[in-house]
């Protein structure tokens, strides 16, 4: 079941998507050469806490970390450690959501450490690209399909593909809701797009093929052939004066 949002409670998601989009903007200015995964995570769940927050991915199902870091061919749901440290030329997908006073925002991005290849530049510039022309087309009356579609369309013209085994998804109190917001898809089709709606996009794009398989620690996703993957995410609400994103510092 879809659930539609009322003003207040979309103020307050855009209140738990500004910490969220905080803490991300912190983690980005310390992606560095020698930084271990692990510290980026103490300083994101550190911001959220000072919020008045909770890091939302810290036990969820089990996940044992306050934020998801993905590095190269790792797709997803990476496990923060100390053991892992950031290299020249690493592209490091960061995920986080926060959870303030029940409502939680969910965002995501990937990012360069130092001098990164132009083939992973163009992967990580067009993942981005897909993010925003879908927000564009999230608009009431529209359909699911539309953003799936925006997506693919934008990654698909580079050469790249589309992870398929996992997708963006409706946010409001859970983490998870209703609609499954899948990143490819026809224009037209699917659920309809009504003011209240609040969804997180979030394109997941591999420069190879899209397969992913789950490494041994029964977190990380990684692509199948170990070639790069890149993922973008911002909460969104869609109203009538059109998609409204809640993940970002400024209004
Ligand atoms: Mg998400």
């Amino acid at each position: 079941m879809i659930s539609l949002k009322t003003t207040r409670e979309i103020a307050l998601m855009r209140d738990a998507g500004r910490i969220a989009a905080q803490a991300l903007a912190l983690v980005g200015e310390m992606v560095k050469p020698g930084v271990a995964t692990w510290e980026l995570a103490r300083v994101a769940h550190k911001h959220i806490v000072k919020c008045g927050a909770t890091p939302t991915f810290l036990n969820y199902n089990g996940f044992p970390g306050s934020v998801c870091v993905s590095i190269n061919h790792e797709v997803i749901h990476g496990i923060p450690s100390k053991k892992r440290v950031l290299q020249v030329g690493d592209i490091v997908s960061v995920d986080l959501g926060a959870t303030y006073k029940g409502y939680v925002g969910d965002t995501a991005a990937t990012f360069a450490t130092g001098k990164i290849s132009p083939a992973a530049q163009l992967l990580s510039d067009t993942t981005k690209a897909s993010l925003y022309a879908a927000i564009e087309v999230a608009l009431p009356g529209g359909k699911v399909g539309d953003i799936s579609a925006a997506v693919q369309q934008t990654c698909e013209a580079q050469g790249f593909s589309l992870v398929r085994d996992y997708t963006g998804h409706g946010v409001g109190r859970m983490l998870h809701e209703d609609p499954i917001i899948p990143n490819v898809g026809r224009a037209g089709h699917g659920a309809k797009l009504r003011p209240g709606m609040v969804i997180a996009i979030e394109p997941m794009v591999n420069q190879g093929r899209a397969q992913t398989r789950v490494l041994h620690d029964k977190w990380t996703v990684v692509t199948r052939d170990n070639k790069l993957s890149a993922h973008f995410e911002h909460t969104i609400a869609i109203t009538n004066n059109g998609p409204v994103i809640l993940t970002l510092l400024e209004d």
